[in-house]
């Protein structure tokens, strides 16, 4: 249903198909002016997180990140330029709404594909696989999941990293959670949080902002495998083309570059065994 979307050249007639064929109400997306169907019929909406630096982080106005640039790219794929991608802002426990309800037609937010979500929304990829890990201060004696005991962890609402918290060590820990990761790295640094979880990269690129520059350390012994996958809405017809796309900038060497030029100056090594990986979903 939203095929005519990316075919660029439909535009006018197309746009006002494409809103009625969605039909279902309050899919009127977001940001108004959609109305006739003129403003979203030839650009795309993208949920990315606005707030993770080296993944999707709002420079103020412009937007930056590994996300962010595989986004672009498979937007391109798909026939959209730059100035026709509108960028929305998506927190982990928004994401599925953000999809059922339409307002957006991708989301590359660091968005590990699992079970749980696929009742409720596809996905595309994977394009990248990270691993769950653990943010402390750099003096601190944790080295992993088994040292909670009794600590304050932080970790952010309607992501797998609070939730295999609460599934594995829930007894033991006492989980704090926040809407995003940023919150929790401030509430650390204040010293109400012993350690903050999520996956790795995200972790190492909070760790390599100047403002925490020496504070954190990434403890380096990842406990999970996550996904990450372009979040679709359920039925939608662009995956098999999403992943034509991430394949081909694999094979053309810009995932490689964009993953590079985003980890610059961070501590961080992708795991070279899952990476990169192989974008098998649209089954
Ligand atoms: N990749 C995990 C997830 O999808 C954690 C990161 C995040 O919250 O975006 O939930």
């Amino acid at each position: 249903m939203r095929t005519t979307r990316y075919g660029a050249l439909a535009m006018a007639a197309a746009a006002a198909l494409t809103l009625s064929a969605c039909g279902g109400g309050g899919g009127e997306g977001e940001g108004g002016g959609a109305e006739g169907g003129e403003a979203a019929a030839d650009s795309i909406r993208i949920g990315i997180k606005f707030d993770q630096p080296g993944l999707g982080f709002d420079e103020g106005g412009s937007y930056s990140g590994f996300d962010v640039d595989v986004a672009k790219y498979v937007a391109g794929e798909l026939g959209y330029t730059e100035d026709q991608i509108e960028w929305v802002e998506a927190p982990s426990a928004n994401r599925e709404n953000l999809l059922s309800n339409e307002q957006v037609d991708m989301i590359f937010a660091t968005y590990s594909i699992t079970d749980t979500r696929k009742e409720t929304v596809d996905f595309a990829g994977p394009y990248f696989v990270a691993g769950q890990d653990l943010l402390v201060p750099t003096d601190s004696d944790i080295t992993g999941p088994e040292d909670l005991n009794g600590r304050n962890l932080c970790s952010v609402t309607g992501s797998t990293s609070a939730q295999r918290v609460k599934d594995e060590f829930a007894e033991d820990v006492n989980l704090i959670e926040q809407p995003g990761y940023a919150e929790c790295v401030s509430l650390m640094g204040g010293g109400q949080i012993d350690a903050v979880t999520t996956d790795d990269i995200i972790l190492a690129g909070l760790a390599a902002q100047e403002a925490n520059q020496g504070q954190f350390k990434v403890v380096g012994n990842p406990f999970s495998e996550e996904n990450y996958g372009v979040g679709l809405t359920k039925g939608s017809e662009l995956c098999s083309d999403i992943n034509a796309a991430i394949e081909k900038m694999i094979e053309d060497g810009a995932w490689e570059e964009a993953l590079a030029a985003n980890l610059e100056g961070v501590d961080y090594e992708p795991n070279a065994e899952l990476n990169p990986p192989t974008p098998a979903e649209c089954a």
